[in-house]
């Protein structure tokens, strides 16, 4: 056995190997130990190998779809061997101890999964390929739980854009790609041929040319044929459901590297997660297909104007109807999500359920298009999405007719097939019930027969039918002329067999077992009808995922009061009561008001440096006009009264002095590598955002390459810019950028206590607030008021001679100062240390015993 599965181990060297036997998928060794730790299960052993004891664990077969997840998502690959043969088979061909033969029947990794216990059901998962030829970087990503397909060549400096847009679940490339992706899968060169992935392409669509799908360019191509050789590999030969690719180009949409994503937090929160970022705070959606364009949407805002009038006609015809609006909502919430039960049929993943939902989610789209083609006043987009919900009369009718109102998930039992369907499969289930019927009339006959009241016939997956007495009964049943024949002896029954029972269970299995045939053939039939056009059925998916958006996205206007945004031909930003989404839905939980603000940027004035105290509302403003901007071109109202803009073609964002130690580099060297990306990249088009750059360095220093950064900005890049800063002295750079203007961040002092008013206002901050809001915050007493003393210093110093520290000489120590503050409490800063919310069983016993021991420390 051990040969056998070091033979299977060795064709999945990178996974682990999920061996199956009997009821149990087995693990072994390194993968035992990995699994174990993983999934909190117990690791045993088993026989020896070269004198030490196997290590192994094992998951139940029926319980396998959780434990798979939990690995997936820790980052491991499976691959499932299963046995191809049964014990019978086996020892047919091989005699008594021959071994059950053994396959790979599949490998699962994060991006190649189709169950829907595996994956998320508002989230895209795409697996994605990258390659590298003529100087450009190739992108092929596919969702192979609905089939979609893309491919994009793009310059290389804009391929970490291009992957944290898609947010891949998987990225494969070739062994020999330098600078490959982070945690990128190396795979064999030889697949990222562009010359037979596109041989291979036209195969696989049936089409002379690709160009009836778009452009594609060589090194889109040759990911493209690493995409499907990584495929092949996760099916075994068999290929998912793939749609004809889609040619993306990087001018289509807004370009958006990955340092502003994740700094604008658009679909993915800093900690990770929806909750808190701007797709959370717009996502009103009803269904899983609709959260997952939605989703795309916000992450590839687009440059046409015309399709984002489009969008926006569809989102202002739901939100001046809300009726329209509640009755389109409420049909999609009861639909199926049938682009994913597409994918699991073509993957040979999908039952009898697949196919109900096929029917009952094309059936809804069928109602819904009488409903929409009936409407008066149509835009465009209404009348193109309605037209792709219609269609498949013939497919729901014949569903509607084979299948019983809610079918199982699993074939095995059968019973999904409806009555009248299949006259024969009828009448052997009458036999069937016959035999039933037959049987339960015997049960009384044997019992007048022999006096036994509590005879029983029962029924279990050894014997069979059979009969059972208590104990005390059996004598008479053991009888030879009793005509029952003794089958088993338990603790307390004996179980018997008889003539006629044994003719009617033959009957009955065998009407049972003809029965699940014929119904397994109609599955079969019926699932590659389903499969005959699955463009037709995709195009009604995402149909149905339009209007789910669009109804979304008008309801989420109505319920913030957003407004439609205009856009113009040249770079102008005015927009009139911005509001940030997510800050606004924060301060409003803590029973606080959000303060709306104004922004105006035109070619005049197309740089605001903005000032003003510390939490006073500068980094939200910045960032409340770039999601402005990300939703106008996504197709979405803004929150704001009224919003005009010239199209962005690229938007950054970057913060200074943010803790990014994860990345590897010091955070002033990433500020600084991020700004000259900028500096680099950005147009009189697009638009940028700068929070305190140059803030991860000394004072110096950093007002000096703030200074310069604003000046290039200005009179290099030309874009729109925001530039919010602590360092009061770039005010002086108003008297000589004549786009630049002044901007401040309210603030008063009362009673001896700061007030940040979080309103916008012209002109230079009168000072800074630094010490106001340093109380504010909740540092001691003794502290401030020694800041105070030192700052007075400072001051007078720098009034003297001008230099930053002199005069600090003479302050007295800070410890005397310091003695009034009380020492710090050591469990309070274990308590706080704990986020309860991450805390698994063990760690939060763990934190116990911790703390514990501090208290008696
Ligand atoms: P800064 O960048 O000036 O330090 P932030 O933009 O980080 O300030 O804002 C600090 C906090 O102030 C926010 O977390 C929010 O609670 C509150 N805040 C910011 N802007 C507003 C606003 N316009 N209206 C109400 N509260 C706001
Ligand atoms: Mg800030």
């Amino acid at each position: 056995m051990m040969q056998q599965y070091h033979a299977l181990k060795a064709q999945s060297a990178d996974c682990l190997l999920f061996y199956r036997m009997g009821d149990f998928f087995e693990l072994f060794f390194d993968d035992a130990k990995a699994a174990a730790a993983c999934l909190d299960i117990a690791l045993t052993a088993r026989g020896e190998h070269g004198g030490n004891a196997v290590p192994m664990c094992g998951v139940p077969v029926h319980a396998a779809e959780g434990y798979l997840a939990r690995l997936i998502r820790a980052g491991h690959r499976v691959a499932i061997a299963e046995q191809v043969e049964s014990p019978a088979e086996a020892r047919k061909r091989g005699g008594s101890k021959a071994l059950v033969e053994r396959a790979i029947v599949r490998v699962i990794t994060a991006g190649t999964l189709t169950e829907e216990a595996l994956l998320d059901a508002r989230t895209a998962n795409w697996l994605v390929a990258v390659a590298e030829a003529g100087g450009m970087a190739g992108v092929a990503a596919a969702d192979i739980s609905t089939g979609r397909f893309e491919i994009a060549t793009v310059p290389l400096a804009s391929l970490d854009a291009e992957l944290a847009r898609l947010g891949p679940a998987e990225i494969v490339v070739p062994e020999t790609l330098e600078a490959a992706p982070a945690g990128a899968i190396p795979f064999s060169p030889r697949a990222f041929d562009s010359l037979a992935a596109e041989t291979r392409l036209k195969a696989l669509f049936g089409v002379a040319t690709l160009d009836g799908y778009g452009r594609f360019e060589r090194a889109g191509l040759a990911a493209a044929g690493g995409l499907l050789a990584y495929l092949d590999r996760a099916g075994q030969g068999a290929l998912p459901l793939m749609q004809p690719p889609v040619a993306r180009a990087t001018a289509d949409h807004m370009l958006i590297d990955a340092a502003t994503r994740e700094s604008l937090e658009l679909t993915c929160a800093t900690g990770g997660g929806r909750k808190g970022s701007l797709l959370d705070a717009v996502d009103r959606t009803v269904t899983g297909a609709g959260a997952r364009m939605l989703a795309a949407d916000i992450a590839a805002p687009l440059m046409d104007r015309a399709a984002i009038e489009a969008r926006l006609d569809l989102v202002q015809r739901f939100e001046r109807d809300p009726g329209l609006r509640e009755g389109l909502r409420s049909a999609l919430r009861a639909a199926p999500d049938i682009g994913r039960a597409l994918g699991r049929l073509a993957a040979g993943r999908g039952g009898p359920r697949d196919l109900g939902q096929l029917r009952d989610g094309l059936g809804e789209a069928r109602t819904l298009h009488k409903r929409l083609a009936s409407l008066d006043d149509r835009p465009p987009l209404l009348d193109e999405t309605a037209a792709r919900l219609a269609g498949h009369g013939a497919l729901i009718d014949l569903l509607a007719r084979a299948l019983v109102p809610v079918p199982p998930v699993d074939a095995a039992q059968g019973g999904y097939i409806a009555e009248g369907y299949d006259p024969a499969l009828d009448t052997l289930r009458a036999t069937g019930g016959e035999g039933r019927r037959a049987i339960a009339g015997l049960e009384a006959q044997y019992r007048a027969a022999t006096g036994i009241a509590g005879l029983k016939i029962r029924h279990n997956g050894v014997l069979g039918y059979h009969v059972e007495v208590q104990a005390r009964h059996a004598d008479a049943l053991m009888a030879a002329d009793s005509g029952f024949t003794h089958r088993q002896t338990l603790a307390g029954v004996v179980r018997f067999n008889a003539a006629d029972l044994h003719e009617q269970a033959l009957r009955v299995g065998q009407a049972g077992a003809h029965a699940l045939t014929a119904e397994a053939a109609h599955l079969e039939e019926l699932t590659a009808l389903a499969l005959a056009a699955p463009a037709a059925i995709a195009a009604t998916a995402d149909a149905l995922a339009r209007l789910d958006v669009a109804a979304g996205l008008a309801e989420r206007a109505a319920e913030g009061g957003w407004a439609r945004p205009g856009f113009t031909g040249h770079p102008c930003f005015e927009i009139a009561g911005g509001r940030h989404p997510v800050v606004e839905s924060a301060v409003a939980a803590s029973g606080g008001r959000f303060v709306a603000n104004d922004c105006a940027l035109s070619e005049e004035s197309r740089l605001w440096l903005v000032t003003g105290p510390n939490m006073g509302g500068k980094s939200t403003f910045l960032r409340q006009n770039a999601l402005i901007a990300v939703l106008a071109q996504a197709g979405s109202y803004v929150p704001a009264t009224s919003a005009t803009l010239g199209l962005v073609d690229r938007l950054f964002s970057r913060v200074g002095a943010s803790d990014n130690l994860a990345r590897g580099r010091s955070t002033f060297m990433v500020e600084m590598v991020e700004t000259a990306a900028i500096l680099a990249q950005a147009t009189p088009r697009s638009f940028v955002i700068l929070d305190e750059v140059g803030r991860g360095t000394s004072t110096y220093d950093g007002l000096a390459i703030a200074w310069a950064v604003v000046e290039a900005v200005h009179d290099m890049n030309r874009s729109r810019c925001l530039f919010a800063t602590h360092y009061h002295e770039l005010t002086r750079l108003a008297e000589r950028l004549d786009g630049l203007t002044l901007h401040h961040v309210r603030a008063r002092e009362w009673k001896g206590d700061l007030v940040l008013l979080h309103e916008l206002a012209r002109g230079p901050a009168d000072r800074s607030y630094g010490l106001a809001v340093a109380k504010l915050a909740g540092l001691p007493p003794p502290v401030v008021a020694r800041a105070k003393a030192v700052l007075a210093k400072l001051e007078k110093g720098r009034a003297a001679t001008g230099g930053l520290a002199d005069g600090l000489d003479d302050l007295p120590l800070f410890a005397a100062a310091a003695a009034a503050t009380p020492p710090p409490d050591p469990l309070r800063a274990l308590l706080a240390e704990i986020d309860v919310d991450a805390l698994s069983p063990r760690d939060a016993l763990d934190r116990l015993y911790a703390l514990k021991r501090a208290a008696e420390e």
